[in-house]
């Protein structure tokens, strides 16, 4: 372990220094028996004019497509022909159509609220993606994901396996809007708001992914488990290896459990290399 690790490490308060005592190229660990069932993401074949996806997009929100009225705030769960709908125009888009989608979204109340949408950050190519809960009013002021102290421990802690957010990872939140006053999300928003991350975990295809905190958790695996009975498995997201871990905010205010997510970040790059020798691919990351 380099010395530059280990004051990474200290730094996230994590000790003593784990030292592995030989390189981490075990297969991967066997998918869970018990899978939660997983959202699954489909990229159709053909693929529509930029113009007309955004024609279509934009008639939904106007109401010219019938299957797709105004949304009403009060309703807590959308039509579902109204869902389907507009999430199959979302699962079409690409990169440009969907970072303008998000911008102009008004799918949920938090649109009235927020002052930024947090698109996402990161290598749009990424081998891994790091999915956290929801902006807070940080990420709100400027627009990008994991600022502040928990973006710093984020940054150490991927730094301590070898990663860097600008050139390994693709990191977005379950909502791309903050909720007022950091409440927890709720199933409305989370419903509306994922068509969206589906969506870019589609385009990433991502090698693995780190699923951080409970609600992207919850949402991705379609559970309602905890953290604690989630973590230390290969889950599933789209045919994505999924791992459980605790979210950097959380573990700001429970700095006990950074140990436990130096064990999980551990474990995802045991599970990375076991993937990469497997596929032939060169072990280039982590
Ligand atoms: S949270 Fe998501 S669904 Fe709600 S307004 Fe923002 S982008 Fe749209």
């Amino acid at each position: 372990m380099s010395g530059r690790r280990e004051i990474l490490l200290h730094e996230m308060g994590l000790g003593p220094v784990w030292k592995l005592r030989q390189a981490l190229r075990v297969p991967a660990p066997p998918l869970s028996a018990d899978l939660p069932s997983a959202a699954i993401v489909e990229t159709p074949a053909a693929q529509p004019s930029p113009a007309d996806l955004v024609l279509d997009y934009a008639a939904a929100f106007e109401g010219g497509d019938d299957t797709f009225a105004e949304p009403d705030f009060g309703t807590a769960v959308e039509p579902v022909a109204a869902a389907d709908s507009r999430r199959e125009i979302i699962m079409r888009m690409d990169w440009p159509q969907l970072r303008e989608a998000v911008a102009d979204c008004t799918a949920c109340a938090l649109s009235g609220t927020r002052r930024n949408t947090v698109f996402g950050v990161g290598n749009p190519s990424a081998p891994w993606m790091i999915i956290g809960e929801a902006p807070g009013a940080e990420e709100d002021a400027r627009g990008d994901p994991f600022v502040g102290q928990a973006g710093q421990l984020l940054d150490a802690m991927l730094l301590s396996v070898g990663l860097q957010r600008s050139r390994d990872v693709f990191i977005a939140n379950v909502l791309k809007c903050r909720p007022p006053g950091n409440r927890n999300p709720e199933p409305d928003e989370v419903a509306r708001c994922l068509p969206h991350l589906l969506r870019q975990v589609a385009l990433v295809k991502p090698r693995l992914i780190l699923l951080m905190g409970r609600f992207a958790a919850h949402a991705m695996l379609e559970t309602d488990a905890s953290i604690a009975s989630l973590r230390g498995r290969v889950h599933q997201v789209a045919a994505t290896p999924a791992i459980v871990t605790y979210h950097p905010a959380y573990l700001l205010r429970t700095p006990l459990d950074k140990a436990k997510s130096w064990e999980d970040l551990v474990f995802a790059r045991a599970t990375w290399r076991g993937l990469q020798s497997l596929s032939g691919d060169p072990i280039s990351t982590a």
